[in-house]
């Protein structure tokens, strides 16, 4: 059995998949998201991501916008404000430039090691979430991998138990992961953006995001691989600073910090949405594509 074929049976699509045209349309589950994000179109602020080119992996990269690259399915530029009507709040971090303090606690924590990483984060109070939550979720595997997935936030499972996608999500992220030939622990290192779940699994909020993100940079910035995965709409947006929705985002290679990023569907979503686990597949192949480039470059 192909390894395509062991994936689509992993997550459920047991008939022979026929190939489709390509379609950027978002399908009715992803028009919902696509929706629920387009409507406060605010102004990408500059933030203190950069990109660096890199000469191997054929990712074209500009500041600040960071969705162009080569995308195997062109991108539409970010599109100007178009709309001042209140929704639902961009994830794209906002605000003043950080005053000293935030500016001198993001400068620790790009120092750190991971043990003073680990403990910072387990001791964390810099946001409303530290009241709530029952353990601080800072992420698993090996720390020295290949490869990183990046999901959104701990859910209630995550939160109980400390680690990030356990439960049915999880299940179904171990079995992509196996359909790659990877598993959890093994040249894979899982985080998440917040890690601390909001109650009720609510939507992260911008100032949630902008206090956690230092440290998920600097578990990048310690991993450093050679590809970064990112789960679900909130995570890439937040990760890219962007409110292009995810599938726009899909298909194309961005870059987070130098490194290259594939998005691709919240395995939560696709236990809903049978029909995006093919598109799934197609991720996690360009994903693996941009692995064996960047390390063929190396
Ligand atoms: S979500 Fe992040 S910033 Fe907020 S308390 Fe938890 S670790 Fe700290």
């Amino acid at each position: 059995m192909s390894r395509r074929a062991r994936f689509l049976e992993a997550l459920g699509i047991t008939a022979e998949w026929v190939p489709r045209a390509r379609d950027d349309a978002p399908q009715a589950e992803v028009v919902s998201e696509a929706v629920a994000v387009a409507a406060p179109v605010a102004t990408p602020v500059a933030g203190p991501v950069t990109v660096a080119a890199q000469a191997a992996a054929p990712v074209v990269e500009a500041a600040p916008a960071i969705e162009t690259a080569i995308p195997l399915v062109p991108v539409a530029p970010v599109a100007a404000p178009v709309s001042r009507a209140p929704a639902e709040p961009s994830l794209v971090p906002a605000g003043p430039e950080p005053d000293s303090a935030q500016a001198g606690r993001e400068a620790a924590i790009a120092a750190m090691a991971w043990p003073a990483l680990d403990a910072a984060v387990a001791g964390c109070t810099a946001c409303g979430l530290c009241q709530t939550r029952t353990n601080a979720v800072f992420g698993v595997g090996d720390r020295q991998a290949e490869w990183m997935l990046v999901g959104e936030a701990p859910g209630e499972n995550e939160d109980l138990q400390g680690e990030p996608f356990v439960g049915q999500a999880g299940k179904l992220l171990d079995n992509m992961l196996g359909a790659l030939g990877l598993a959890r622990g093994r040249n894979v290192f899982i985080a998440n953006v917040l890690k601390c779940r909001p109650p009720g699994n609510r939507n992260p909020e911008p100032a949630e995001v902008a206090q956690c993100e230092p440290f998920l940079r600097r578990q990048i910035a310690l991993v450093r691989p050679r590809v970064i995965v990112v789960l679900g709409r909130f995570a890439a947006q937040s990760l890219l600073r962007t409110t292009t929705p995810i599938g726009k985002l899909r298909g194309t290679v961005h870059a987070y910090e130098g490194i290259p990023v594939v998005v691709t569907y919240h395995p939560a979503y696709l236990l809903r949405t049978l029909t995006d686990k093919a598109r799934a597949w197609e991720d996690l192949c360009l994903a693996r594509e941009v692995h064996d480039r960047a390390g063929a470059g190396a």
